[in-house]
């Protein structure tokens, strides 16, 4: 055994652990318990300074432009290679993912893949077999000693995957902190203002993207698979279109989630925008008759 056993998802510096054990990770539950704070205290402060048209526009873009880093960006063209982004695109995106706080991309992405691999089983970073909280939170604030797997290779050398995570905390500083602290103190508030109402702002939008692994593999419908916990949750609408958990769990690779028409899935619009004006390439659908006849099965 190699590394500390101490190491969370929140602060994994350290690798190769080998024997399961948990534990909870004081700085990280430290760090969730500020977070959490911080959502009555932003509140009080936004009743107090009220919000310049900035930090609307600003609050609204971390939302969006941080939600399409880890949904487009981090899950379906790194993690399941759905499609191929332009140079551009893919750093804008890689920049943006940091607005979330999900952790850098290298890690974000292995853990994924394991997700994957053994949902619901004790191997899978946030699964059902630890119960609803484990999955939606108390994975993030416990020590989960297990080996993270290799990227695809399609990601081996991938300089813009290299750079976020080698930076990520950096990044994370200057997106999370300084700029909201400058916004606030232009706004005639306290600089601290800006940062509890960012912090706050910060873990809302975790608990969306959490939803995925508690929400989206406890309620809702599983049309296309009984084979794991997954479940297409049409209403958990903050996840920009993740929320038909159970379509993807069945045909992961597919750059869409939602894959009717009326389905609100804006990560697979923007994918399909992107690729009409030529800055992404070769989404990746799943043949009709493949998706027709899982539903059938399950019938
Ligand atoms: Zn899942
Ligand atoms: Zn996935």
């Amino acid at each position: 055994m190699h590394g500390s056993p101490r190491c969370s998802p929140l602060f994994r510096y350290t690798r190769g652990i080998t024997k399961l054990e948990r534990h909870l990770h004081p700085i990280s539950l430290s760090f969730i318990i500020f977070l959490h704070i911080c959502i009555p205290i932003s509140l009080y402060l936004i009743y107090f300074y009220g919000l310049s048209v900035s930090q609307i526009i600003y609050y609204i873009s971390a939302y969006l432009l941080g939600g399409f880093g880890i949904t487009l960006l981090y899950h379906r063209v790194w993690t399941h290679g759905a499609a191929k982004l332009n140079k551009y695109v893919e750093f804008f995106f890689a920049i943006t993912s940091i607005f979330m706080l999900q952790q850098n991309g290298k890690i974000w992405i292995a853990e994924h893949i394991k997700h994957h691999q053994h949902t619901d089983n004790k191997e899978d970073p946030y699964s059902t077999a630890h119960g609803f909280w484990w999955a939606h939170q108390n994975w993030v604030v416990y020590s989960y000693p297990y080996e993270l797997p290799r990227l695809p290779k399609r990601l081996e050398n991938n300089k813009i995957l290299e750079f976020q995570s080698k930076y990520y905390w950096l990044l994370s500083i200057l997106l999370n902190i300084a700029i909201p602290a400058i916004l606030a103190i232009s706004a005639n508030a306290p600089w601290w203002s800006g940062v509890i109402i960012s912090l706050a702002r910060v873990m809302v939008c975790n608990h969306f993207i959490y939803g995925i692994n508690s929400i989206c593999h406890y309620f809702g419908t599983q049309p296309f698979s009984k084979a794991n916990s997954s479940r297409n949750v049409w209403w958990w609408i903050f996840t920009l279109g993740e929320q038909y958990h159970n379509y993807h769990h069945t045909f992961p690779k597919d750059y869409r989630n939602g894959i009717y028409w009326y389905d609100f899935d804006p990560t697979k619009w923007l994918l399909k925008l992107l690729t009409l004006i030529g800055l992404a390439k070769d989404l990746h659908k799943t043949p009709q008759e493949k998706i027709t006849r899982a539903v059938a099965e399950q019938r």
